[in-house]
């Protein structure tokens, strides 16, 4: 993966001053950090399938939850998928193996931990 900015070439010619430098390099790693947040995706089990199916209305269609559950209990990105769920709230759809009433739950306990471990 390349970076999207050419930080290593103006660091080495001294062109960026000291913040300027920081800049650059905090910018760099968040790229990467998002290019590689980007390409679980690449890689999950549902791609292929339609959207709406992860996307029951509610918690209520029970057929179609198993169904899209099914599919996430074979995929190898599963925990890039809830963590990207928790961190951005996606309220909607089945993420990760979990359903929107077990995210709500599951995102209450993460941000509690979140905040004792700050
Ligand atoms: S865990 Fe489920 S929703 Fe997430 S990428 Fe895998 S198959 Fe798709």
């Amino acid at each position: 993966m390349q970076p999207k900015r050419p930080v290593f070439t103006e660091i080495s010619l001294g062109k960026a001053s000291a913040s300027h430098h920081t800049w650059l390099v905090t910018q760099a790693l968040s790229d990467l950090i998002q290019d590689v947040r980007i390409d679980w995706k690449s890689q999950a089990a549902c791609r292929g399938y339609p959207d709406e199916l992860f996307f029951p209305v509610g918690d209520t269609d029970e057929e179609q939850i198993a169904t899209a559950l099914a599919v996430c209990d074979s995929c190898k990105v599963r925990e890039e998928c809830l963590s990207y769920a928790l961190e951005s709230n996606q309220r909607a759809g089945i993420w990760g193996g979990t359903t929107e009433k077990e995210r709500r739950s599951l995102r209450r306990r993460w941000l509690a931990e979140r905040k004792r471990s700050a």
